[in-house]
């Protein structure tokens, strides 16, 4: 056996997984300059034109492999390519570019990509400049055609472990659905969508392993600890049955917890913890109500947008609201409308390359709000679905009063639409807003006189406090949620919520993480949404902690100088307990 890898692990439902390792060449095309002899220019146009041919191959038989019960969406996605890479305006100028500059066919290919990809990133439109993203997909896949790499065929992972420099969550989506047992990357944090999406989905992972596509072979039989962020190679006998008793001992856990599910998390001095579910997709619904959440605290409903070429309309979103909302029984559902942008791009592609810092960019409400017809279809669909259940309506990275001001009246607009159409919808109607922006931690008074609940997103709030990307791995060892920056922002939105009277709680990581229970209660929150695989263990522990006694540590927390103090109270009480 050897420690072949290690990097983050990302383990939700799943910590423990093996399989063969499927090495994807993907990521951005990287073609070095070429150039082939004057003799050598008809053989390079029929190289590149049997590529063309090959990818469309290819892609047509993925779209025959893609199961009955798929979602549309994935085979328009493989539609797009395969339009894309019949059309003339693709292959026409390459083939001049080798006849009469003499470029080797992937160097003529990338000379025509880059051109593409300026036109489209000086649109004003922001979805048609993610189409960037397909011109890179259908390139890579010719390109790695030409240069005999590997690409991903869909369908074919079925319980492989997936070896890629980075993934998008769009690639988690499609993993996921092909039946992938793990994937490790070179890049990427814990905190990234996409870490935090495998997580939720029970897809255990190693992110920024930095070494795993040079390290690992195509083929090689893997072993993956993702609790432990190790990805093991050559492993024996022994060892796999170690790991697979491991993960029998879990298995048996989660199910022993599972039976007291329906029992409240109430603490040892009778103070009620309502434990909600973060989703992504629809059918999540199935784990959250499997592990006995209290409701969904979060639905991140941008993955609607992805692997698809057009956004979807008001039918499909209120069917996939209609669908959470009837699968919680009575619950409520928090609905956060799309949070699209920085490292969740629609259609499936990586970061918008026409801005410069995409995470201080266009993204979430400030996009919302630019671009209207995005939102407003969304908007209409989950007021509708509010005639079904209770439901809550929130708004994301919020930073200036008058983004309530502009949304609430698009709002409003389509409550009137809705009287008019004849459509009903709740008329009280939470809505909310999720504090994940310093500049709206510490103006948490205003926000919560003007909405009906705030939630705050520790993930984001990590980010822009202490200045560090979490996709960043390699900044990783900065993102400490016990930052006194950090907690006295989260004690300032308590503050303001207890003096305005609203209804707050929290749903970023932060909350399903075991080790900051004590601090959160003790703070004063009480309500607290996670991934579904993390809520059996949280509602056992809350049943062994006394939130008065809490209180009175959280104060100390306050006390201390620095983050290593708190850390060092953290695992003193964790010790006691
Ligand atoms: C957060 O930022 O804490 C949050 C819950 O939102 P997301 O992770 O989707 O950005
Ligand atoms: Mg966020």
């Amino acid at each position: 056996m050897s420690v072949a890898c290690v990097g983050t692990g990302i383990s939700g439902a799943s910590k423990i997984a093996s399989g063969d390792a499927f090495l994807v060449c993907r990521g951005p095309v990287c073609v070095t300059p070429s150039w082939i002899d004057t003799h050598e220019i008809e053989a390079e146009v029929a190289r590149f034109e049997r590529a063309l041919h090959t990818a469309g191959e290819q892609l047509r038989s993925v779209r025959q492999q893609i199961p009955r019960d798929t979602p549309s969406d994935i085979a328009e996605f493989i539609d797009t390519h395969l339009l894309m890479l019949e059309d003339k305006a693709l292959s026409s100028q390459p083939i001049q570019l080798i006849r009469n500059e003499g470029f080797s066919a992937e160097w003529a290919l990338q000379q025509h990509r880059d051109a593409l990809v300026r036109v489209f990133e000086q649109m004003d439109d922001s979805y048609l400049r993610t189409r960037c993203d397909d011109i890179d997909h259908v390139v890579s896949r010719i390109v790695n055609i030409l240069l005999e790499q590997h690409e991903p065929q869909f369908g074919s992972l079925q319980g492989q472990i997936v070896l890629a420099e980075d993934l998008t969550p769009a690639d988690v989506i499609l993993m996921k659905n092909q039946g992938v047992a793990g994937f490790v990357t070179d890049y990427g944090g814990p905190m990234s969508h996409t870490a935090i999406l495998a997580r939720n989905l029970g897809l255990p992972g190693v992110v920024g392993a930095r070494c795993a596509t040079t390290c690992l072979q195509h083929g090689e039989h893997l072993l993956l600890d993702a609790e432990n962020g190790v990805v093991l190679a050559d492993c024996d006998d022994t060892m796999l049955a170690y790991f697979e008793s491991l993960r029998d001992a879990a298995a048996t856990r989660t199910n022993q917890l599972r039976r007291r599910r329906a029992e409240p998390a109430t603490t040892r001095d009778g103070q009620r913890i309502a434990i909600q579910a973060n989703i992504e997709l629809a059918d999540d619904v199935v784990a959250a109500r499997a592990n006995g959440a209290d409701g969904i605290g979060l639905y991140r409903t941008e993955f609607l947008y992805m692997n698809r070429a057009a956004p979807p309309d008001e039918e499909e979103h209120f069917a996939a609201y209609l669908s959470v909302v009837n699968g919680m029984h009575g619950q409520p559902v928090t609905i956060r409308t799309l949070d699209l942008g920085a490292d969740k791009q629609p259609g499936g592609g990586t970061h918008s390359m026409a801005a410069t810092n995409p995470a201080l960019g266009m993204r979430a409400i400030r996009l919302c709000l630019k671009e209207p017809e995005l939102f407003y279809p969304q908007v209409r669909a989950i007021l509708r679905a509010s005639a079904f259940g209770p439901v809550r309506l929130m708004l994301p990275m919020l930073t200036s009063i008058w983004e309530v001001d502009q949304a609430q009246r698009i709002i409003d607009t389509a409550r009137k639409q809705l009287d008019a159409d004849g459509l009903a919808y709740d008329p009280d109607l939470p809505i909310g807003g999720m504090i994940e922006v310093p500049a709206a931690a510490l103006a948490a008074h205003a926000f919560a006189s003007r909405l009906d609940f705030l939630s705050i997103g520790t993930n984001d709030l990590i980010q822009y406090t202490l200045a560090i990307d979490r996709v960043d791995d390699e900044l990783t060892y900065l993102y400490d949620p016990t930052h006194p920056a950090v907690l006295r922002l989260i004690h300032e939105v308590l503050r303001a919520c207890r003096v305005t009277g609203t209804a707050v709680g929290m749903c970023g990581e932060m909350a399903g993480e075991m080790r900051f229970l004590p601090l959160l209660i003790g703070m004063g929150l009480r309500d607290l949404s996670m991934q579904p695989a993390a809520i059996l263990d949280v509602r056992e522990r809350v049943r062994s902690l006394d939130a008065a006694e809490l209180e009175a540590i959280a104060q100390q927390a306050f006390a201390v100088p620095d983050q290593v103090d708190v850390n060092a109270l953290l695992a003193d009480l964790e010790k006691r307990h």
